[in-house]
Order: C-alpha cells, then sequence, then structure tokens
C-alpha cells in the first residue's frame, strides 16, 4: 500500500491507493490545487439560478457562447477489453453481446479520414478498446496517426493506458490529443473498476503531458456516486495542471449485462449542475457533452448547453446522409442558434 499525496488538497484527507511503482511526474500541481472538494461541492449546492449565472458568466468570458463543437470518435478496434469497468460493454467481464473485432487497417483508417475531412473535420479520434497498447499495437497505431496527419488533420486517440514511452513515440508519430478519463472520485473508483487503479491513469495522464500532447480527460456521472461524489470528480481534473484542454462529461449508459444496468436514474439536473460546475472549474476547456447524451431529453442538453457545455459527441461515425440522430442533432442545434464547428475528435 503507497500513500499518494499529488491530490492532498484537493480532498483535504491522504489517499490510499494500491500502486506499486513510482508515480511518474506529478501530473497533479499541488502549487496549484485550487479547487478543494468542498469548494467544489459548494458551488454543486448553490441555488441553480445562481448556479447557472456563474457558469454562463465564465463560459462567455472564455467562450463564444452561440458556438458548439461537434465531435466524433471512429473505433479502430472495438470489444474483448480485458478491464472491468463497470459501465462498459465492451469489457471481456460483462455479457453484453458486443464481438471483438480487429483493429482497422491504414486503408480503411485513411477512407474514414478522407470522408471526415470532406464533412468539414479538423481533427480525427480513433478508439481502441485496450488495457494498454502493446508494442505492436502501438507500431500500427503509429503508422494509423501517420494516415490522418498525412491527410492535414489534428490527431487524437484513445487506448487505453500510456507508458512515458508509448507517448512519446505517439507524440514523435504526431500525435496531438489524448482522450483518458478519471472515470469518478478516487473514493469510489473500486467500485466502479478493480484491473487498474486510479493513480495508474493519474500516472497515464502525466506520461500525455510530459510528451507534450494535449489531454483530454473527464468521466461519468449517474453511476449511483452522491453529489460529493461528483464534486469528487470535479475537484480531481480541475487540480491537473493544468487542467484538461477538454473534458467529456459523460452520463452512465445503463447496457444489459454490464454491472451497472440497474443503477437508479439520475436526476436530470445534478447531470447540468455538474456541467456548469466543469465549466466554472475549468473555465477554457471544451466541455463535452458525451455518453449518454442520446438518452438526455432534448430541454436537458439544452440546459447543459448553457450552463457551459460547448462540444457534443455527434453520431457513432462518419457523418451520413440520413442519419436521424444526426439530423435531429442539426435541428436541435438550429433551434437553439447555435453555430457549429466540427471536429471529429473525442
Ligand atoms: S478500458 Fe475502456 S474499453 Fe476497456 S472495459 Fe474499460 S472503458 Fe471499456
Amino acid at each position: 500500500m503507497t500513500t499518494i499525496t499529488p491530490t492532498l488538497a484537493a480532498t483535504e484527507q491522504p489517499l490510499h491507493f494500491h500502486a506499486t511503482r513510482k508515480a511518474a511526474a506529478p501530473s497533479v500541481d499541488a502549487r496549484q490545487q485550487a479547487w478543494p472538494v468542498a469548494e467544489v461541492q459548494a458551488l454543486l449546492d448553490l441555488p441553480l439560478p445562481e448556479l447557472m449565472h456563474r457558469a454562463q458568466t465564465v463560459h462567455r468570458e472564455h467562450h463564444d457562447a452561440t458556438e458548439m463543437e461537434l465531435a466524433t470518435l471512429l473505433s479502430i478496434k472495438t470489444g474483448g477489453c480485458p478491464e472491468d469497468c463497470g459501465y462498459c460493454p465492451q469489457s471481456v467481464h460483462h455479457e453484453t453481446g458486443v464481438p471483438a473485432t480487429k483493429m482497422m487497417t491504414p486503408e480503411e483508417v485513411r477512407e474514414a479520414v478522407l470522408g471526415a475531412k470532406a464533412a468539414g473535420a479538423s481533427r480525427f479520434c480513433m478508439g481502441a478498446a485496450w488495457r494498454a497498447p502493446n508494442d505492436r499495437d502501438l507500431e500500427k497505431v503509429e503508422e494509423l496517426v501517420r494516415v490522418i496527419k498525412d491527410e492535414g488533420l489534428e490527431a487524437c486517440c484513445t487506448l487505453g493506458m500510456l507508458s512515458g514511452d508509448q507517448a512519446q513515440r505517439l507524440k514523435g508519430a504526431g500525435l496531438d490529443y489524448y482522450n483518458h478519463n478519471l472515470d469518478t472520485a478516487p473514493e469510489l473508483y473500486g467500485d466502479i473498476i478493480t484491473t487498474r487503479d486510479y493513480q495508474d491513469r493519474l500516472d497515464t495522464l502525466g506520461h500525455v503531458r510530459e510528451a507534450g500532447i494535449h489531454v483530454c480527460s473527464g468521466g461519468i456521472v449517474g453511476m449511483g456516486e452522491s453529489r460529493a461524489g461528483r464534486a469528487g470528480l470535479i475537484a480531481q481534473l480541475a487540480n491537473l495542471a493544468p487542467y484538461p484542454e477538454s473534458v467529456p462529461i459523460n452520463h452512465l449508459v445503463k447496457v444489459p449485462g454490464t454491472p451497472l444496468a440497474d443503477e437508479l436514474d439520475l436526476d436530470p439536473l445534478e447531470f447540468v449542475r455538474t456541467v456548469a460546475v466543469a465549466r466554472i472549474t475549468m473555465p477554457t476547456a471544451k466541455v463535452r457533452l458525451s455518453a449518454g447524451r442520446r438518452q438526455m431529453d432534448e430541454s436537458t442538453q439544452v440546459l447543459c448547453f448553457l450552463a457551459g457545455a460547448n462540444s457534443i459527441f455527434y453520431g457513432d461515425k462518419l457523418l451520413v446522409t440520413g442519419n436521424p440522430d444526426v439530423e435531429a442533432d442539426r435541428a436541435l442545434l438550429q433551434r437553439v442558434g447555435l453555430k457549429t464547428r466540427h471536429t471529429f475528435n473525442a
């Protein structure tokens, strides 16, 4: 048992993790821990009109409040993941019927990149269901990153844990962004995932930062946590130094066969509050509505936009004419009066 202290000021309690190796260069800087959990919780506890006003004020100071980023992710290797994340249908530990696929070829990815480019994308993100890439996987991903860069787009990946050397290799191939979520607050983490620990995640984020790659990191709400749990997650993210450029706030999708399939529904206003507090505590970040948006009613989504969400996950692959989800999204954004920018990025 090792005591890890980087998050001490954030939680005001020492945190004990089953970490057996030395952490990477700290991804949480004690000098810049601006957001103790109690302060984040105080924001979450504000009357909603007050919280929304504060979130909108911060949002308008740093962003065009009428602009929405559209982000898309291509799964280059789906299913068969050895991790046991309790929310994930791609884990081999859960009976969800998601088949494991092989990694896409450079030709297939190039075709997808060209399609994304034609649709106006400026960045292309690839996801793979791995605990961590092995050396052979990484070589292939490096090649895929070069395909994206050849076509003049920014490249983003989400591949699981990375070592420092792997992050450097991806940077060398031209990778611009890396997504790796903290998922939840440290004290709740063991209830959701047992096959890797919180410090593994902080280490990966540290390696990504050290390699000079932009960080995309967020979490999932609605997994049975209390408001204090949501405060713990947001404080962790906000106290990363610097905080992530991109913060996906996911709502649990209850997939039959996963351990969280029967979780109680979260009050939608709690989700809105979480988005607002992410906006206030990470002012310049893109705050992204990701998983779970499809299950949300449109009014809740609009409240999230007003709370400072300025990026949405859009479609599940390339833009396809006639895709009803994409059409519904376009109609909603038009009704709200938001102009869009498509990044094809997770
Ligand atoms: S590591 Fe990723 S793909 Fe694997 S089970 Fe967890 S969330 Fe799913």
